[in-house]
């Protein structure tokens, strides 16, 4: 019997599960809310690594993102002075190995709408009500209400509508709606482990010394600026901060753009290097996106009918590098346990718990040091980390910096799933 199912949140993983579901069974009815009035293009370089590159292969998506690809030839740690202390280069392998930067960089605006585009294939134009087999999109929507018995879970929407699903899919982010719903409002925000780490990106003018090599300047403090520039148009600027203030916490958490473009302007003011030219263009930006970095650890990623999949699940912070990834992976497992239980829900949704746990635990893994190597508080550790990566650079020693990378670790394999077809829908 093919399946009514509610994916919440059309970011990565919730467009990337529908075209899994829909190749697989053509004849599910799968609706996606998503609270934006549309697609969201925002974000800037996200990684797509290990499982991830045979999943947008097996989907058929790897060209697609290729040709999206953004080629940054590396990274080099600079101090106030803009001298380097250290290059390392892009793996260049194409299987998605990394250094600091991986073979698959991709802007996330991209990413997202290729998969969106896949989850479409074939459709007919469908309208907001419409109800039957096939992938329907409803914007500026979202779940208020979860109430779920043996057969199928009821659901009440923002509009007011209500519905029942033999399936939920909650796709939608950090700070997943769907979770609290599922576990409680405290229990599910608690599910969020905070590396005291925050992060603020955006985009400014490109300056003609904006190379293909990203730069990394620590100033102390907790604090570090990263630009990348690669072969784009513009020049992407990170702002990082390692802070146990409540203040800061508070407004990245709870405050508007402004306040939290007035909170990054006092804590990177005069901090050397290109700081002022940051700050001029986060006041002229308008994509600023301002967050707290940490992971999410839920005991189970399902409840009765209801899963989560990506960082609503199962977040591993962007510092991991695994985000997308993690994303696919969960994807693949769920829509691969579906159809190897014939749509038996509850056996699928326990196959996927269990499943999807030792790769969760795996790609939480942060690599050794960090958060705190990444944001030194005391200049005389920043002058000793670049006498040490200066040093690896010289000498080639790159296998080194792969230990600090996911893929070296674990060695988990992805699983198989022959039963799920994924032939494009014609
Ligand atoms: C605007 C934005 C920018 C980002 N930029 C970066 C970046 O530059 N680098 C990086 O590494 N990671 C970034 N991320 C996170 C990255 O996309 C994820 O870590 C990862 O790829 C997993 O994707 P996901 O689908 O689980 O979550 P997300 O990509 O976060 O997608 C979640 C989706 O759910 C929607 N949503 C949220 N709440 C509700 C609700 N109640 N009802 C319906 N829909 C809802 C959101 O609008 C979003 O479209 C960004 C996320 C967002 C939302």
């Amino acid at each position: 019997m093919p399946l009514k199912v509610l994916i919440v949140g059309a970011g990565i993983c919730g467009p990337a599960f529908a075209t899994m579901l829909r190749r697989s069974d053509p004849e599910h009815s799968i609706t996606v809310v998503e609270r934006h009035p549309e697609i969201r293009h925002n974000g800037l370089q996200i990684d797509l690594r290990s499982w991830g590159v045979p999943i947008m292969q097996r989907l058929g998506l790897i060209d697609a993102v290729r040709e999206k690809v953004v080629h940054e030839e590396g990274l080099s740690f600079v101090d106030t002075h803009g001298r380097t202390h250290g290059v390392f280069g892009a793996s260049g392998s194409g299987t998605g190995q990394q250094n600091f930067t991986s073979d698959f960089e991709i802007m996330r605006g991209d990413i997202v709408q290729i998969l969106y585009d896949a989850s479409l294939e074939g459709s007919k134009p469908s309208s907001d009500s419409e109800d039957g087999p096939g992938v329907r999109y409803k914007f500026g929507t979202w779940v208020t209400g979860l109430a779920q018995d043996e057969k199928g879970v009821d659901v009440t929407l923002s509009d007011g509508a209500t519905e029942r699903y033999d399936l939920v899919v909650g796709a939608d982010g950090q700070w997943s709606r769907t979770r609290r719903l599922l576990f409680g409002e405290e229990a599910g925000l608690d599910m969020f482990k905070p590396l005291n780490l925050y992060i603020a990106f955006y985009k400014i003018p490109k300056e003609p010394q904006d190379d293909a090599i990203a730069r990394f300047y620590q100033p102390g403090d907790g604090r570090c600026i990263v630009t990348r520039s690669a072969d784009r148009p513009y020049t992407q600027a990170y702002l990082f901060v390692r802070t146990d203030s409540e203040e800061v916490k508070q407004a990245v958490e709870r405050q508007s753009v402004e306040s939290q473009k007035a909170l990054f302007e006092k804590l990177f003011r005069g901090v050397g290097w290109q700081a002022e030219r940051m700050l001029k263009g986060m006041h002229e930006s308008t994509d600023f996106y301002a967050d707290s970095l940490g992971q999410i650890k839920t005991p189970h990623v399902v409840k009765g009918r209801v899963a989560l999949l990506g960082d609503a699940a199962s977040c591993a912070s962007p510092i991991t590098g695994m985000g997308t990834t993690v994303s696919l992976l969960e994807s693949w497992i769920l829509a691969g346990e579906l159809a190897r239980q014939k749509n038996d829900v509850p056996t699928a949704l326990a196959a996927y718990d269990a499943k999807a746990r030792p790769y969760i635990e795996e790609m939480q893994k942060l690599p050794p040091g960090s958060p705190w190597l990444m944001t030194l508080k005391s200049r005389c550790a920043i002058a000793l980390l670049h006498a040490i990566l200066s040093f690896i650079s010289w000498t080639n020693l790159d296998k080194f910096v792969t230990w600090f990378t996911p893929e070296e670790k674990g060695g988990l394999p992805l699983p198989e799933y022959p039963e799920l077809k994924l032939d494009p829908v014609p």
